[in-house]
């Protein structure tokens, strides 16, 4: 069975982005693949390492969104990346892989660093060393497992590339050691924000969250952006532009082709609309919620499942590091 490796990074609930984005196909892709989930913890300190208690309360909350959408535990290893020190280990020797202008050429980390900006002013501009390496680290998660498939959104492509550079880059100089991956991009790669923003981010606060009652739904959906020239109800409206047109396209499926007309006709008001939506939303969401509320109630059982899911992945990353070692020629001792 070939590997796959993906998950999240522990900054916050995971919402509709991710869902579409990579939830969805992890979850279909999870018996024909050897998958592994990490909850990328040391990652999501390279910009939050003043807030652990946040990062903290987030490896939760990302492990329980996991296993509502239906990760199972049985067949999928989810783990914490923190606790695996391969990573951390392989994280050193790929940096002399890799140069520092390279990393600076990220467009994703450029615009990570951009958005930075516009929240916290200049400051956002001295980004860390640790912050410009992520990727040579997500290289390592990457590779730790012999991924061959790595399913997420687009914003996660040049990262991806960079990881294919160093493998292709440590195979030539030490022998062929490392496998080298594929991203995966689904037909949602890249879900928008409820202001329209090109991307819903659970930093950028334009969210709907997977866990998200139905009284925080309605006020989401309630504010969403519709066409701006529709001005009365029976106005003919342009559904290309409307944000709730767009989610109606992704959790109404059956109805979307009447919301369009309507919408174009003008026998659709605004306000309707958005209730149907808000319906269709809370369907979709209801199965998800309701494994999410199970393990909510067993604490214990996620603890059980975390734990065991990071002994077996640090297994796995250490089978690879052993070949590593031989490769650099750093096998000192025999162990
Ligand atoms: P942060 O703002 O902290 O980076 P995030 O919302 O970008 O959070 P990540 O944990 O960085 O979430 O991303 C996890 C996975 O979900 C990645 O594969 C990423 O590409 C995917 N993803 C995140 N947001 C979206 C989105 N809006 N549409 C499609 N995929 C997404
Ligand atoms: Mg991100």
């Amino acid at each position: 069975m070939k590997n796959i490796l993906t998950g999240d990074r522990p900054t916050g609930r995971l919402h509709l982005g991710h869902y579409f984005g990579s939830l969805k196909q992890r979850v279909e892709l999870q018996d024909q693949y050897n998958t592994y989930i990490i909850i990328a913890d040391v990652q999501a300190l390279t910009d939050n390492f003043d807030d652990p208690d946040k990062v903290r309360k987030n490896v939760r909350e990302v492990a329980l969104d996991n296993l509502a959408v239906g990760i199972d535990p049985n067949k999928t290893t989810l783990f914490i990346q923190s606790q695996i020190p391969e990573i951390a280990e392989l994280t050193i020797f790929y940096s002399n892989l890799v140069t520092v202008s390279r990393l600076f050429r990220n467009p994703t980390t450029k615009a990570e660093v951009n958005q930075k900006k516009q929240v916290f002013g200049n400051e956002g501009e001295s980004i860390t060393y640790g912050f410009l390496g992520y990727p040579v680290s997500q290289a390592a998660d990457i590779t730790a497992f012999d991924a061959d498939l790595v399913p997420v959104g687009d914003d996660q492509l040049p990262h991806i590339e960079q990881t294919r550079e160093i493998v292709r880059k440590f195979n030539h100089i030490y022998g062929e050691t490392l496998v080298e991956p594929e991203a995966m991009v689904g037909k949602n790669s890249r879900i928008k924000g409820l202001d329209g923003n090109e991307k819903m981010g659970k930093s950028l606060g334009n969210a709907i969250y997977l866990a998200d009652d139905e009284d925080a739904i309605t006020k989401k959906i309630m504010g969403a952006i519709t066409d701006p020239n529709k001005i009365k109800k029976d106005d003919p409206a342009n559904p290309d532009i409307c944000m709730v047109y767009y989610y109606h396209k992704l959790v109404n499926e059956k109805n979307v082709d009447t919301v369009c007309q309507e919408c174009k006709s003008g026998s659709r008001g605004c306000v309707a609309c958005k209730k149907e939506l808000i319906r269709s939303m809370m369907e979709f969401l209801k199965p998800i919620q309701a494994r999410r509320h199970y393990y909510e109630e067993h604490p214990e059982l996620v603890d059980q499942i975390l734990e065991e899911g990071t002994k077996k992945a640090r297994e796995r990353a250490q089978e690879t590091m052993r070949r590593v070692r031989q490769n650099m020629k750093i096998d000192y001792f025999k162990n």
